[in-house]
């Protein structure tokens, strides 16, 4: 059974658009393997209000109707407070090299993850160099701090590790001044101080939230531009076609709006129609009418698009001039 309030909330957000770029956060989760990122997802939605059975099965409705439509599932978005969180899983592993580029280039900060007691390990560092050399600012959470071995201690070498790694990977003074949160996903809590008498009372991962709010910038997408997404992921669906997942890098795009795909490789590209955009609501998916900058989407009717490739509207050649918009990047 659905809970009232849920349904209402679903219905309004249903036919929304995407929200002003100074009310949304864009940020990639980076940890190794088993430190814990299912778990402290989960527990970030489930604050902001998702849960996990009521929503499966609200799109599991929805998919019904629509013929088995399901969008990526390494997004998500929740609403927190009026922000909007898009929060992007980044694969861990060197052989999806290009994939972690295009995924940091759709956001502009990282919640980065380690298990207080294992410190950073390989698949950590190889995405943080990654995340470093793209400019961003890592959020730093150290987490299973709820175990005996997860000392104060034990927690300023972990620290101290994280400070050394970013310097040999040429972090600069910026982004060495990292924020440190103490967290237990298992347990529901993050702390900004260690907490030295245990699991703090009353605590929750709203200070996690906060400092994602707070640490992450805002995306820099000018809304009156023209229409730009860069795509990052591309699903097909035997009905309606391939499905492309990207970031809004500026303008606004409607249902309906015609577009053209401009490939990476320099081909030609087709024109097509947007016949619909969706995002992420927690577990489950919503149609929008339009999509603006800064936001993460997923669209149909641009036929053609691939991966790296950007759809835009069919004025956008003249806006791609120099410095107006960054073309995609080749992994
Ligand atoms: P992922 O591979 O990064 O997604 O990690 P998971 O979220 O699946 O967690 C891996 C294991 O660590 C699971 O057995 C979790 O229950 C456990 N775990 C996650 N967070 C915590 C925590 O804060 N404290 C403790 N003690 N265990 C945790």
């Amino acid at each position: 059974i659905i809970p009232f309030e849920q349904l209402i909330n679903l219905a309004t957000f249903s036919t929304a658009s995407s929200p002003a770029p100074e009310l949304i956060r864009d940020f990639a989760i980076i940890a190794h393997v088993d430190h814990g990122k299912t778990t402290l997802m989960d527990r970030l939605l489930a604050h902001c209000g998702h849960s996990s059975a009521q929503e499966r099965f609200m799109d599991s409705n929805a998919l019904e109707k629509e013929r088995g439509i399901t969008i990526s599932s390494k997004y998500t978005s929740y609403l927190y407070g009026k922000y909007t969180l898009n929060a992007v899983d980044t694969p861990g592993h060197a052989d999806f090299g290009g994939e972690v580029e295009r995924i940091l280039g759709m956001v502009d900060g990282a919640v980065l993850l380690v298990d207080a007691n294992e410190g950073p390990l390989q698949q950590t560092k190889f995405v943080v160099e990654k995340a470093l050399k793209a400019g961003i600012r890592p959020l730093v959470v150290l987490n299973k701090v709820d175990r005996q071995g997860a000392t104060q201690e034990r927690c300023g070498e972990v620290e101290s590790n994280i400070f050394d790694l970013f310097a040999q990977m040429g972090a600069t003074e910026e982004q060495l001044d990292f924020q440190v949160l103490y967290a237990s996903a298992r347990e529901g809590w993050a702390t900004t101080s260690y907490p030295v008498n245990g699991k703090p009372e009353g605590a929750s991962v709203a200070p996690l939230l906060d400092a994602i709010v707070q640490h992450v910038p805002p995306p820099a997408g000018d809304t009156a531009a023209p229409f730009a997404m860069l795509v990052a992921m591309v699903e097909h669906d035997a009905f309606l076609g391939p499905i492309a997942t990207g970031r809004v890098a500026a303008g606004t795009a409607r249902v309906g709006d015609h577009v053209r795909v401009l490939h990476h490789t320099g081909a030609p590209g087709e024109e097509g129609r947007l016949t619909k955009i969706w995002k992420r609501s927690g577990l489950g998916r919503l149609e929008l009418n339009t999509a603006g900058a800064g936001d993460i989407v997923s669209v149909t009717g641009a036929g053609t698009a691939r991966i790296a490739d950007t759809v835009g509207s069919p004025d956008l050649e003249e806006a791609l001039a120099p410095g107006v918009i960054e073309p995609p990047t080749l992994s």
